[in-house]
């Protein structure tokens, strides 16, 4: 319980004082990433007054709402998607952070249920521009989004990336600086955004300095992962 409740707030004081640092006033979201963890750890970090939680791994994600039932907790979905997994996604998450292609939307808004309201939705976007890298390059992020307009069940607030790690503060704001140009350009051209879905870890300070609203932090605050799964 005190590991968990002091690294929270170890976090969000980190937090503060970027966005201090970066002169910012607008709120930042600590998303708090939990593939791995134990459902009684999430349940650690919510009694310390975190209730916001990422998962990555679709039945994993499920099995630990289904333990944490009683508790108040906005789910978002952070992991690669794939097609055969929207349904589920669509009915398990209030968030999705990872939607790279058109294909992937449409079949999210087909199977969002009318009662859960709208599926909130950030476009994964590729800033390095390598090849391995998922998510989806400005252009494909542009025509994404205007598709996305005449979908009834979903939400677009913004984009995500996960640049490749680096080590510096300085390089760190050199991609996290290309999402947000990026995410500039996008409200220049009408789209109403208001989600930054950038900064993990290891440079979520630098994100906060390039515009982040939401961190996505997980080994921070719960400790190193136990033996990465691939349950996807
Ligand atoms: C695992 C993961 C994180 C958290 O990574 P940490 O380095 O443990 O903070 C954030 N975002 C995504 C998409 C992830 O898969």
């Amino acid at each position: 319980m005190t590991i968990i409740a002091d690294s929270l707030q170890a976090i969000q004081t980190n937090i503060a004082r970027a966005q201090c640092a970066a002169k910012r006033v607008d709120p930042i979201k600590l998303l708090a990433v939990s593939k791995s963890q134990s459902a009684e750890k999430i349940r650690q970090a919510y009694l310390s007054g975190q209730h916001f939680f990422g998962e990555n791994y679709v039945q994993e994600a499920i099995d630990k709402q289904s333990d944490l039932k009683d508790l108040d907790i906005e789910w978002h979905f952070i992991g690669p998607i794939q097609s055969n997994k929207t349904q589920l996604i669509a009915q398990h998450f209030s968030w999705v952070h990872s939607v790279d292609r058109l294909k992937i939307a449409t079949r999210l808004n087909d199977s969002r249920p009318q009662e859960l309201g709208l599926l909130n939705v950030c476009l994964q976007i590729n800033s390095s521009d390598e090849a391995s890298k998922s998510g989806a390059n400005l252009d494909e992020v542009l025509n994404l989004a205007h598709a996305i307009k005449s979908m009834q069940n979903l939400k677009l607030r913004g984009l995500m990336a996960i640049p490749a790690p680096v080590k510096e503060l300085a390089d760190q704001r050199a991609q996290f600086k290309i999402v947000h140009d990026a995410f500039k350009q996008m409200i220049a051209n009408g789209f109403a955004l208001d989600t930054l879905s950038i900064g993990m870890s290891d440079d979520y300070i630098a994100a906060i300095y390039e515009g982040a609203t939401i961190v996505r932090i997980g080994s921070a605050l719960f400790g190193a992962r136990p033996n990465n799964k691939d349950l996807n």
